[in-house]
């Protein structure tokens, strides 16, 4: 009989990005610290390269949560396989790829969830799975599993898509692309501009991937048991309180990644590229003197952008670190940088594939983050007390920098009002950085206020950690009533 028979059991099934993994992995930490036996799944590929980021030679071998399990954590590990050989470009055919697992992951799901069941009959096995995904509510209602979604973006974001409906009557979904009206209907959302919606609710963004990925995803989340927020209930408290008023069970536990209370050696190998070390460069530059810029895990830029981006560092005369992720603009286009680029900038700038971001962020010389606004950067950045600096991309980017520059005051944008991708000039970058670096102290401030709150929050009588705590009693409630 198995030893953990009378612990629920979580599947917890991260999807394959970065941003996602982060707080899946602390989650999953999470539970199984609370006493739920856990298994984590992360997909074939995304194992693959996190063993790669270790330079590991033995691939298949790899557990991730070896260490968590020794210090006593009873959570185990596993892959499953979206159905594509491992060297197959995700990103680059991004269409493609997701077409396909709208039509197949769910079978593989089900096939995954039927064999763990199986394998363990007698447990009380309970799904935690993304609010990106299109098949949870299926899964759970089938396998009769109580169904846990985490959604690793702000409250702001779900509760636009949340209210698509409303929006359509106000005639803003889809909303025109290029108009700016503000919007002052939503509950809980005081006010917030069209410019600032997510791009899959505008008119431009109705045939993407990216909306019908949400879309469908969206539907399955209204069906979810409970909905975990990778957010702090403090920093978006009137949209939290207007959507828990619609009845279905939301709690804010972020930011999770930052989870005290947890036993030691129960750190996990999160990052899917190696990382840089910039500790000794970063030691030979005066306090607040760097400017940290990096744009996230997944998106792209045009190589014209991220060229004159570039060239703007350079006249800014501010020292920086620059992130050229080997698929920032593209897998098959990896050259991005100006010819000669890196002979100019001399001692002043350092480039790397990738880094330890929080590392780097939380380093005195740092003093400002250029940054795409993926919600997990601007986490950390509060985390470590670093405005930034926001160029909004594509997904919830321009929706998270509104939360950045106009609620909480501590960052700009850049090169506002020109259209993503386009029309960004390198004097313009240039002119935005000096003026940002040398007005940090007033951003410094105001972040200093929100990062008290972050912290305030995962301590042990914290929001985040009292929702935790009583998101397992209702957890466990409901488990046991299925
Ligand atoms: N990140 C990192 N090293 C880098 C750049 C990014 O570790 O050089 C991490 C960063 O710390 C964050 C994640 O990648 O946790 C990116 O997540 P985010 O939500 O900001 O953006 P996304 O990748 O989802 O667009």
């Amino acid at each position: 009989m198995d030893k953990y028979i009378s612990k629920p059991h979580g599947i917890v099934i991260s999807a394959p990005y970065q941003g996602h993994i982060n707080p899946f992995v602390s989650l999953a930490i999470k539970l199984a610290s609370n006493g739920f036996s856990i298994t984590f799944a992360h997909f074939e590929h995304v194992h693959h390269m996190l063993s790669k980021s270790q330079n590991s030679n033995d691939t298949n071998e790899f557990d991730f949560f070896l260490e968590a399990r020794e210090s006593g954590l009873d959570i185990r590990y596993t892959t499953i396989n979206d159905g594509f050989p491992i060297e197959y470009d995700r990103a680059l055919h991004l269409r493609e790829y997701w077409e396909s697992l709208f039509e197949n992951f769910p079978a593989r799901v089900d096939e995954f969830v039927s064999s763990i069941i199986k394998s363990n009959p007698s447990m009380n096995h309970f799904l935690v799975a993304d609010t990106i995904f299109h098949w949870p509510a299926s899964i759970a209602k089938k396998h009769k599993l109580v169904n846990v979604s985490l959604c690793a973006q702000p409250a702001l974001v779900f509760s636009l898509t949340y209210h698509a409906e409303i929006l359509r009557e106000h005639n803003h979904f889809p909303c025109k692309d290029n108009i700016e009206e503000e919007i002052n209907y939503i509950p809980g959302v005081q006010t917030i501009n069209t410019k600032d919606l997510m791009p899959y609710l505008k008119e431009s963004g109705i045939n993407t991937i990216g909306h019908k990925l949400i879309f469908m995803a969206f539907k399955q989340v209204e069906k979810a048991d409970f909905i975990l927020y990778n957010t702090v209930q403090e920093l978006e408290l009137d949209t939290i309180s207007a959507l828990n008023k619609k009845g279905q069970k939301y709690y804010a536990i972020g930011p999770l990644d930052f989870s005290k209370n947890l036993p030691k050696n129960t750190t996990v190998i999160k990052s899917l590229w190696p990382e840089s070390d910039c500790a000794h460069w970063l030691d030979s530059k005066s306090p607040g003197s760097v400017l940290y810029v990096a744009f996230g895990s997944l998106v792209h830029t045009s190589k014209q952008a991220f060229q004159e981006i570039a060239y703007g560092l350079l006249l800014s005369e501010v020292n920086f670190i620059l992130v050229v992720r080997s698929d920032i603009v593209s897998s098959i286009d990896t050259e991005v940088l100006p010819t000669g680029f890196i002979d100019e900038i001399k001692d002043r700038g350092l480039i790397i594939p990738w880094c330890n971001q929080i590392k780097v962020l939380s380093n005195p010389a740092v003093g400002g983050f250029l940054t795409h606004c993926g919600w997990n950067s601007i986490m950390e950045s509060i985390w470590c007390g670093t405005p930034m600096i926001c160029y909004a991309i594509a997904h919830d980017h321009p929706t998270n920098k509104k939360l950045v520059v106009e609620d909480w005051k501590i960052g700009i944008g850049l090169c506002d009002g020109k259209s993503i991708n386009s029309g960004i000039q390198r004097g313009e970058v240039a002119k935005n950085i000096q003026t940002f670096m040398s007005t940090l102290e007033g951003y410094k401030q105001e972040i200093k206020k929100v990062q008290a709150i972050l912290q305030s929050a995962i301590e042990i009588d914290g929001s985040s950690e009292r929702n935790f705590d009583q998101f397992v009693k209702d957890l466990k409630v409901k488990i046991y009533s299925n």
